[in-house]
């Protein structure tokens, strides 16, 4: 079977960056163990947990295509859909509809439908088990949120690219719980400024009213983070599709983002209703990232920024306390004015706090990958297009895109499908494309909505990818789940109309 992706052929073509070696001493003062160790802020127990999961997950969706060629082995046999969903049942964990595996078998066994089908159904038990065994202790956020309320923060939105590199950017890259963050991906990470105002006006609402996470009259802000990516290793190739992997135009866009949704509220609720906003650049080959130091007003620039891949270098040997105490000092401002008062305190507390939990992910990514990531491009299984996909966790596995209208998200699905064209129409693969639509279980008529919503960008995405849907090169699913509970994505079917 061939490997999904791009990757890298010989590791000394690029200058990858290098792991050094471990120098602290460990209790039993050899070599072996200190690497067992790891860095002084990664928990290594999580590690092995994040690790176990992505490594099965995956498998999950790589494993189909060869149960297909086992499958066609059988094919001609009296019984044969019997015998492929006893195949399926036991090799991938579920059965396919009966009807479906009959029509996929008339005059020859349709393996491109097949091939969407599986992904279907993976993604239904993969789905089920993430929100019913929470396997990222994502739903969680107790203690987590208290830390961020002490640090001046109610609430976090991250906006990230569609690119899958980044799909695992909220639970393994920043390992925050994914029931706590808001996340909402777009292609180049050029998100809706009016959308998050909305979504910022219900959120101050809520503590208005409910005092929910906490009560409005507490000084706590929004925190907007946006991440545009890079690839040190392949500049010119592996960076951010939408920006022509070009590393300024990208990080710019997200920035001009980020600066219109901050003067977007200043504007219209006055300065008191202010957020505060944070620029990442992720490094899609180890995870490290730039994280852009804000001056004492909490302006940020694309040139000032801190590098965490150096840090983890620098901080290596330190005990936990000693690496601590070193990134914070990196986040100093150099030139600051002494008469002018720290108003990117906070801001400047809740970055040290977050390169603390990206070194624990440079970490896992030395450990379990060398240092670098051996896809270092596009490897996605599928595209999931709609609102939610909070079970989508994981780096490369996704090509997720926000939208409410095929319309609005069109640019983002088109960056998509180019993406897909290379990945699985090379290789003989279809397009498996998931819709999701979220709705409120507690508002009557809300799934019913969401059912017409999903079903409408099921038909407009056959009709403006026609070519692709003719040939049965593009299969959908339409999935609907309700947000208010840890319950499942589910199949759309003819009785939610
Ligand atoms: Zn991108």
């Amino acid at each position: 079977m061939l490997a999904r992706g791009r990757y890298r052929r010989d590791r000394t073509q690029h200058e990858l960056p290098k792991p050094i070696p471990y120098k602290r001493k460990s209790a039993k003062g050899n070599q072996a163990s200190a690497v067992e160790n790891g860095h002084p802020l990664a928990d290594q127990h999580t590690n092995e947990r994040l690790r176990a999961y992505e490594l099965a997950s995956k498998a999950r969706f790589d494993n189909i295509e060869a149960v297909l060629t086992s499958l066609s082995a059988g094919y001609g046999r009296q019984d044969f859909a019997r015998w492929a969903n006893k195949t399926l049942q036991a090799q991938l964990g579920f059965e396919l509809p009966l009807d479906v595996l009959e029509q996929a078998s008339i005059g020859g066994l349709n393996l491109r439908t097949l091939y969407s089908q599986c992904v279907f159904e993976q993604f239904l038990a993969f789905s089920k088990e993430f929100f019913e065994q929470d396997p990222l202790n994502g739903q969680q956020t107790e203690q987590v949120a208290k830390q961020l309320q002490s640090m001046g923060y109610h609430a976090i939105g991250v906006a990230p690219c569609a690119d899958g590199r980044l799909a695992h950017i909220v639970s393994y890259v920043l390992r925050l719980p994914y029931d706590l963050v808001r996340r909402k991906a777009h292609a180049g990470a050029l998100f809706d400024v009016s959308e998050s105002v909305r979504n910022w006006v219900f959120i101050e609402h809520m503590r208005f009213r409910e005092a929910k996470p906490n009560a409005a009259n507490e000084p706590t802000r929004y925190l907007k983070i946006a991440s545009y990516h890079f690839s040190k290793a392949d500049p010119h190739h592996q960076g951010c599709a939408a920006h022509g992997s070009d590393d300024a135009k990208a990080a710019q866009a997200a920035l001009d983002k980020l600066t219109d949704f901050r003067q977007a509220i200043e504007n219209r609720f006055g300065c008191g209703s202010t957020i505060d906003v944070v620029l990442l650049g992720v490094n899609t080959d180890d995870d490290s990232l730039r994280v852009h130091v804000p001056d004492e007003r909490g302006q940020v620039s694309l040139e000032r920024y801190v590098d965490t891949h150096t840090l983890y270098h620098q901080t290596m040997n330190l005990d936990a306390e000693a690496a601590q105490r070193q990134i914070a000092n990196t986040l100093v401002v150099g030139n600051r004015r002494a008469r002018l008062a720290d108003d990117a305190a906070n801001l400047r507390k809740v970055l040290a706090w977050l390169i603390e939990r990206n070194i624990a992910q440079i970490d896992y990514v030395h450990r379990f990958e060398a240092g670098c990531y051996p896809d270092l491009g596009h490897a996605e299984r599928f595209i999931g297009i709609g609102n939610g996909f909070e079970e989508v966790q994981l780096r490369n596995l996704t090509y997720y895109s926000f939208l409410e209208t095929l319309e609005e998200g069109l640019a983002d699905v088109q960056v998509g499908i180019k993406i897909f064209k290379k990945l699985n129409l090379c290789q003989g693969r279809s397009i498996p494309i998931i819709i999701r639509a979220d709705y409120d279980g507690r508002v009557a008529e809300s799934k019913s909505r969401a059912a017409k919503k999903a079903q409408r960008i099921e038909k407009a995405v056959h009709e403006q990818f026609a070519d692709l849907s003719k040939v049965g090169m593009l299969h959908t699913l339409c999935t609907l789940r309700d947000y208010t509970s840890h319950c499942a994505a589910h199949r759309l079917d003819s009785e939610t109309n």
